[in-house]
């Protein structure tokens, strides 16, 4: 090995080393923030217990007051999307999306450093009141959202991956983070990434945000039996959601319909709301889900299969 091999070799070893370093303090600083809100149930601003409190409380909802009432209370792929949940939410950030997006974040700071473009934000939300910075912050996080989720949809190499969250063949709240963890990056980097550079705001109060997101998405998702009346121009809700996991659509809507998150307002204002009938017991799923893959392992490698549908 000559000396310039050998001097690129070593390079790349510190390279290896110090992402891998990386990696394993911010996996292990995560994985005590975890424990801690964990053991400490009261602690402020609990996204454990949160999480836990609102699936419960959505669950029991759709007990008393079910809409499909033949469904099972454990229904198809329940315990499936329910590993979904802590997956989705606390595992895959503690082996790697908190590293990746402190990573990317740094290499941003130092890209928006180079060009020249404030770090914390163009427009400063700081000096409005608490409200109308909450409120801006979600419209704005809630639209770029559904953008991004219609671009799932109409991308094929995308669609690919979020296929997985449209599996679900059996509705209930817990398929609400039933989805591939592709989707974090695409989503998180997205938003916060543009959202950070846009805006200046305060991020203690997006744990209130990220609840009510929580919240509404379980609500969509629910097998209950709840009409938001004129709200529901404005709020996503378990009614409109249920055809944007269609099995069919008609021509018009042929790359899917109803992408709202939480609110239904961007739907009805680009027109891509789809709501032909009560959408009760449709068929869920999209063409030959019946050879789409039911397990864990297996729907994370669908996507990257060489013969997965484009
Ligand atoms: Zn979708």
């Amino acid at each position: 090995m000559s000396f310039r091999e050998t001097f690129v070799e070593f390079i790349r070893l510190i390279f290896v080393l110090s992402l891998l370093d990386f990696f394993i303090t911010a996996s292990f600083s995560y994985a005590s923030y975890l424990w801690f809100i964990i053991s400490n149930p009261f602690a402020k601003e609990n996204y454990f217990y949160l999480l836990i409190g609102l699936s419960l409380l959505v669950w029991c909802l759709e007990m008393v007051f079910p809409w499909r009432k033949d469904q099972p209370v454990i229904r198809k792929g329940f315990y499936l999307d329910t590993f979904f949940i802590f997956f989705n939410f606390f595992l895959f950030n503690l082996v790697f999306f908190i590293a990746f997006s402190n990573l990317s974040e740094l290499y941003f700071h130092k890209l928006l450093h180079y060009i020249n473009v404030p770090i914390h934000g163009i427009i400063s939300l700081n000096n409005l009141p608490i409200l109308s910075q909450i409120l801006i912050y979600f419209l704005l996080a809630d639209f770029l959202q559904w953008a991004i989720h219609r671009f799932l949809h109409n991308n094929k190499f995308l669609w690919r991956f979020h296929k997985v969250h449209h599996s679900v063949i059996e509705m209930n709240f817990a398929a609400h983070f039933r989805f591939h963890f592709v989707e974090h990056f695409i989503y998180k980097g997205g938003l916060y990434l543009l959202l950070s550079w846009l805006i200046n705001f305060e991020l203690k109060y997006v744990f209130y945000i990220h609840a009510l997101n929580i919240l509404i998405g379980h609500l969509n998702h629910s097998n209950l039996n709840i009409n938001y009346g004129v709200f529901k121009y404005v709020f996503n809700n378990p009614k409109l959601h249920i055809w944007h996991h269609s099995k069919t659509f008609p021509k018009r809507f042929a790359k899917g319909a109803n992408f709202a998150i939480s609110l239904s307002i961007w739907d009805y204002l680009f027109k891509t709301v789809y709501m032909p009938s009560d959408g009760k017991s449709i068929k869920l799923g999209f063409k030959n889900i019946e050879k789409y893959p039911q397990t864990f392992v297996k729907l994370m490698k669908e996507p990257f299969k060489s013969n997965a549908e484009l």
